[in-house]
């Protein structure tokens, strides 16, 4: 790159801009020169606008022109909306098929394979990105790099004066741009990540309140028979039975009794016989239907018990499906297979149920995504975005939609062009066999020291990817799962069943089960009755189990006795005190009391240890060496509250960092002393699998990552990369710094590789 020429020519475009109050010109002039001297086939600028947080390209040489004003990414969004929100050039050899690649139709970006992009910035200001692209194998290095942040830099104060001149000037110019019609802004829907992966299919809308509210005021011409009324409910009872026994033959350990509530309302002899009252009484039987349903459901939603309330949707579910059989319409309403689900409300059972009916996507409309519904629908295997866009619930069924989890989009009736680009890209994704062939049995980094790799499990499916991937032993088993999915808390012999497979699966590989992880953003509608004000700090995980010793008692029971033969580990999540530990530990030793009196097999000698995940530990960290046998670093939590900031809250997320030198450091203290203390250390947060991360972690002396499996290969193959001794001088180098733009440095320069 002509370096020295390029600034040269930036400064005289400055000199031009004084003259003329044309950004768009300007930028135009800008981007022609910038792809020159680069000697690039593509260069765009994006500009950033503050308010609604969102970037849009406002000049491109190379890119589709018509594409200039519509391209629009959230901060963080794809790799131009990540180098903004990070704050640091992003490099790719291989665009398209990098994570965080965003695909636009009709751009044609994914010509050009090669990506650059530096953040413009003016001191703490947000300006825009400047963006270039080559085509395969010309890839940017260190001194373009280099040389396109001076350029940047140069731009931002350009840009800065324009927009200042563009706002005195044409006051509007941004609000017209907002405007888009409806059916234009229906095509493309940006949206949030939840689950990802691809699916395309005809829609289903789901809107549980619309379908029964539709049903309930119409009116019946044909008047049915008490025999009609019979064949209904036996018909639904037999839907029932057989929804109930396919989620348990696809998802054993979730399944429980999802229908529990329906069925048992079907087989009331009240609400039936109810219903068989009027009926007989001259009522024609949808209208006795609707008369009882009703009452019933008010009786439920008005009950002031919110595991009560929540039946209410039971209820409201029973009604259409009971309707629908009555009316010979429930062919309509469960088609789920193959389909996009757009919903407005989205229960974790919901989630198994559309699994089991093997539906191909989902897109939540409105809803908030708890961390544990994204976790779940991921361990299912179903790709799901979240959008504000409301008129999708008014989309006509069948309507083509394709869902792009990878970005969190979703395409309404997209195009061929969209389509094949797609299908390409979805055929670019490791496939699991293809995984199997490339992953080895063992991780080392390049000089050879041996890091253990352990899966993270949520639901029994994620194993099977995880022993196919030949991970070394389960790291954190999230027990709570089968707790939230269920509509009853499990009893003993049902967590025995499920603890059991997981440590069948493993053979003899060590198996942590991390004892029930509930509150916070993981309520049990069936347990929490009161509203917390503050659920992140309420009563949550550990001090939930304390606080309800049965159910603490029959978990652990459950893990003593599923792990007999098992190499057991027994970890506590949120620990704050070594007396809670003491609390927890006795707890545990009371059962395995009671169990050799009872003389029931279990496990001796469970390992016990705690999850570092609040701040309090660290400094206690020596003397819980002595208590708990091993530790494990939950990166998402602790950051959450090392730092104050909500990990949901994507308001906050730009001061989510990992690279914080207080979490830094604190984590090196953790390693350090769990290491000195003989005491295994694992970190099985997000952290695990952050590439960027790992020199970091291996540098301090972690030897152990527990990670979702989906992340196994890439891990191993970034670990291989890694020499230790390299490794360590990054972290100490990481851990000196006290500004976090110096750590953001640091870390660009181990993440971009020549
Ligand atoms: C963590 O906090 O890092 C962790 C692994 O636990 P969870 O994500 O389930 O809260
Ligand atoms: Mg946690």
């Amino acid at each position: 790159m002509d370096n020295e020429q390029l600034l040269y020519d930036i400064g005289q475009l400055n000199n031009l801009f004084r003259d003329s109050a044309n950004i768009q010109s300007l930028l135009d002039k800008t981007v022609e020169m910038v792809a020159s001297h680069t000697r690039s086939d593509v260069c765009s600028i994006y500009l950033y606008n503050n308010e609604n947080r969102e970037l849009v390209l406002r000049a491109t040489r190379g890119l589709n022109p018509d594409s200039v004003g519509k391209i629009k990414l959230k901060l963080g969004q794809g790799l131009t909306g990540l180098a903004l929100k990070e704050l640091r050039p992003v490099c790719e050899k291989d665009a398209a098929n990098s994570p965080n690649f965003k695909f636009f139709p009709g751009i044609f970006e994914e010509r050009y394979e090669c990506f650059l992009a530096v953040p413009i910035v003016r001191g703490i200001s947000k300006i825009g990105v400047l963006v270039l692209q080559r085509k395969k194998g010309q890839y940017f290095d260190k001194s373009d790099i280099t040389a396109l942040e001076a350029a940047a830099s140069q731009l931002a104060n350009i840009i800065e004066n324009a927009r200042f001149l563009m706002a005195m000037h044409e006051p509007h110019g941004e609000e017209e741009e907002v405007k888009t019609g409806l059916s234009e802004k229906l095509k493309f829907i940006k949206g949030k990540v939840a689950s990802e992966g691809f699916a395309y299919g005809p829609a289903t809308i789901t809107n549980k309140k619309k379908n029964l509210a539709m049903l309930l005021h119409r009116d019946f011409d044909y008047t049915y028979s008490l025999d009609d009324f019979h064949t209904a409910v036996a018909k639904t009872a037999e839907q029932l039975e057989e929804l109930q026994e396919q989620v348990g033959h696809k998802l054993s350990d979730a399944a429980s009794l999802i229908f529990a509530a329906h069925l048992v309302i079907l087989k009331d002899r009240h609400f039936v016989g109810d219903i068989v009252k009027l009926i007989e009484s001259g009522i024609n039987p949808p209208l006795a239907i609707k008369q009882i349903g009703t009452q019933y459901m008010e009786g439920f939603a008005t009950s002031g018990n919110s595991y009560m309330q929540e039946k209410t949707q039971d209820i409201e579910d029973l009604l259409v499906r009971l309707m629908s059989n009555l009316l010979s319409e429930a062919e309509e309403l469960d088609k789920f297979r193959g389909r996009v689900i757009i919903t407005r409300e989205l229960l974790p059972s919901d989630l198994l149920i559309l699994s089991s009916e093997e539906a191909s996507g989902i897109v939540l409309v409105g809803g908030t995504v708890t961390s544990h519904l994204s976790i779940l629908a991921r361990s299912l295997g179903i790709p799901m975005v979240v959008s504000d866009t409301y008129e999708l619930l008014d989309l006509p069924s069948n309507t083509p939609i394709l869902v792009d989890g990878e970005a969190g989009n979703a395409y309404v009736d997209p195009s061929d062009e969209v389509l094949e680009r797609f299908e390409s890209q979805q055929k670019a994704r490791h496939t699991l066999a293809e995984q199997k062939l490339s992953i080895k049995p063992v991780t080392t980094t390049r000089d050879g020291t041996r890091i253990n790799l352990f899966a993270n499990i949520n639901l029994l499916a994620d194993l099977r990817i995880a022993c196919e991937l030949h991970c070394e032993g389960v790291g954190l088993y999230r027990s709570e799962f089968p707790f939230m999915v269920r509509k009853n808390l499990p009893n003993e012999a049902e967590q025995f069943t499920i603890y059991s497979k997981l440590c069948e699966l493993m053979k003899g590989k060590p198996v942590t089960f991390r004892t029930l992880d509930m509150g916070g953003d993981k309520t049990l509608s069936y347990y929490h009755d009161a509203r917390e004000q503050n659920p992140a700090l309420g009563l949550r995980s550990i001090r939930f189990s304390l606080q309800n010793k049965p159910v603490f008692a029959r978990q652990i029971r459950a893990m003593l006795r599923a792990g007999a033969e098992a190499d057991l580990r027994i970890m506590f999540p949120m620990v704050s005190s070594i007396d809670e530990f003491c609390q927890a530990r006795e707890v545990v030793f009371d059962c395995l009391e009671e169990l050799g009196k009872q003389g029931i097999e279990h496990n001796r000698k469970p390992k016990l240890g705690i999850m570092v995940e609040l701040p309090c530990i660290v400094d206690l960290i020596d003397d819980f060496t002595k208590e708990a046998e091993f530790f494990s670093i939950g990166t998402n939590d602790f950051i959450q509250f090392m730092l104050g900031v909500d990990r949901t809250n994507e308001n906050v997320a730009g001061s989510y960092l990992p690279h914080h030198p207080s979490v830094l450091r604190a984590m090196k203290k953790v390693v350090r002393s769990a290491n000195q203390n003989g005491r295994e250390i694992s970190v099985c947060g997000d952290m695990a699998h952050q590439e960027q991360y790992l020199p970091f972690l291996l540098g301090i002396g972690v030897r152990i990552l527990s990670l979702d499996p989906h992340y196994l290969l890439r891990v191993q193959k970034a670990i291989s990369g890694i020499d230790l001794d390299e490794a360590e001088a990054t972290a100490e180098k990481m851990l000196s710094h006290t500004k976090i733009n110096d750590l953001v440095q640091t870390l660009n320069l181990n993440t971009v590789k020549d």
